[in-house]
């Protein structure tokens, strides 16, 4: 069976791959490989925007998909940026000015915890859907570290850790991340689907 890996962003792309590793029976796919029109992230939360996600993509290839959403929320700030974590400091979802308007929020806040929350949605071209959690909590640091990972990964030291994800290997990252808690927790629907489609 061939499952697509419904996101076009190359980081990701390759902690999934990385993660997901070979299962008997399947093999994965890409946008890049299998091409599907860019999906809108209009809904109002991960969940949302993880169903749009893998729903549109399974719907336009005939292909099951498995598609997730994350973000970085904090809670000196009530949770966000959350749903808006690529876009933050504007649409042009720059990573380095979202840090950047991150850190200037949080200049006179003494609590600094947050936590990054993936949601991950399977859905199969017939409408039936599975979803699944993976929570990493941590704090924002006072300024970036690190050359690893992307995104806010320079900024997050995840919880019992001096390090911040972007000063860790792929690997150690892959370990403890909220992706890697996602993904564990949806593979035995992926693996159930290999079973049946063998
Ligand atoms: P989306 O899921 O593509 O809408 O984007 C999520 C945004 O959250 C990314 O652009 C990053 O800014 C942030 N993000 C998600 N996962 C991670 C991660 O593992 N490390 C750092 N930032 C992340």
């Amino acid at each position: 069976m061939t499952i697509l890996l419904g996101t076009r962003n190359t980081h990701k792309l390759a902690e999934c791959m990385r993660i997901l590793g070979e299962i008997p029976g399947v093999a994965w796919t890409d946008p890049q490989r299998c091409p599907f029109p860019e999906v809108m992230e209009t809904g109002a939360s991960l969940e949302e925007n993880a169903h749009l996600k893998a729903k549109q993509a399974a719907e336009a290839t005939g292909l099951p998909t498995l598609a997730e959403d994350s973000g970085l929320e904090v809670a000196a700030l009530a949770g966000a940026p959350g749903v808006r974590s690529a876009r933050y400091a504007g649409e042009d979802k720059n990573h380095q000015a979202n840090t950047r308007l991150l850190l200037q929020e949080l200049q006179d806040t003494a609590d600094r915890r947050a936590q990054f929350r993936t949601m991950v949605v399977l859905a199969l071209p017939d409408g039936r859907t599975w979803q699944a959690e993976g929570v990493l909590p941590g704090t924002i640091s006072r300024s970036p570290r690190g050359q690893g990972g992307f995104g806010y990964d320079p900024v997050f030291v995840p919880l019992g850790m001096q390090s911040t994800l972007a000063e860790l290997s792929p690997e150690e990252k892959d370990r403890i991340s909220h992706r890697r808690r996602a993904l564990e927790a949806i593979r035995p629907a992926v693996l159930e689907l290999a079973k049946g489609d063998s």
